[in-house]
């Protein structure tokens, strides 16, 4: 059996920088309409919040776009085509079923 582990690596990698820079994304617009006013330092915040958003669509291209290392097909498509909800998350290929988190 071959061992995918360092491809899926690279896939938790992107799946992990992404949820984070949506969290951080969204933090940083709220502190920005929040504190705006107050704190002119924050006026250089709506650079932050583009390049914020710019490593956020990156990151969904990353993770949207991964291809599966043992069959070759997109990881994520299914569940975008068929709305199956036991691949909402994308833990596993819904092509041939590798898990990207449990040990294959
Ligand atoms: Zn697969």
């Amino acid at each position: 059996m071959q061992d995918f582990e360092e491809e899926l690596k690279k896939y938790r990698y992107w799946n992990k920088v992404s949820v984070l820079s949506f969290i951080l994304t969204i933090t940083t617009i709220l502190l920005y309409f929040w504190l705006h006013d107050e704190i002119v330092f924050f006026e250089y915040f709506k650079f932050v919040i583009f390049g914020l958003i710019l490593l956020f669509l990156f990151t969904v291209y990353k993770v949207r776009y991964f291809t599966c290392p043992k069959c070759k097909r997109f990881f994520s498509i299914s569940y975008l085509l068929q709305g199956e909800v036991y691949q909402a998350n994308s833990r596993d290929c819904p092509h041939c079923g590798l898990s990207a988190y449990k040990k294959n």
